[in-house]
């Protein structure tokens, strides 16, 4: 269960920066990139039975897909649909993938009390 060990990630690294204040969320939103091969409802669904278990089951879950960007040699940034997907301008595979490959957690809320 990959999405279950990242949700254990994800849930330890918002509690390091809110420390006191973890019981005071209301709600965290990610972005998950369409290659980072995450199952958006797995994840969403192992958050919640971790903040449950903190006793924090009213905690919303927001998980956003983001595409995959990849910047060709020739300069052309495009969108990749599927892996094998060569540059629409210049055919070529040559490529930096800028995002798209990652977890982010974008932002936490919290209650004002
Ligand atoms: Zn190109």
């Amino acid at each position: 269960m990959h999405e279950f060990a990242l949700a254990q990630d994800i849930v330890a690294t918002i509690t390091q920066q809110v420390k006191d204040d973890l019981e005071k969320i209301t709600a965290i939103n990610i972005e998950a990139g369409a290659y980072s091969g995450v199952v958006a409802d797995s994840l969403a669904f192992g958050l919640n039975i971790i903040f449950t278990e903190k006793n924090l089951p009213d905690v919303k879950v927001n998980i956003v897909m983001v595409p995959t960007i990849a910047h060709c040699v020739c300069g052309r940034e495009y969108e990749l649909n599927e892996i094998f997907e060569t540059c629409p301008q210049c055919g070529s595979f040559e490529r930096k993938i800028i995002s798209g490959m990652d977890i982010v957690i974008n932002s936490v809320e919290l209650s004002e009390e």
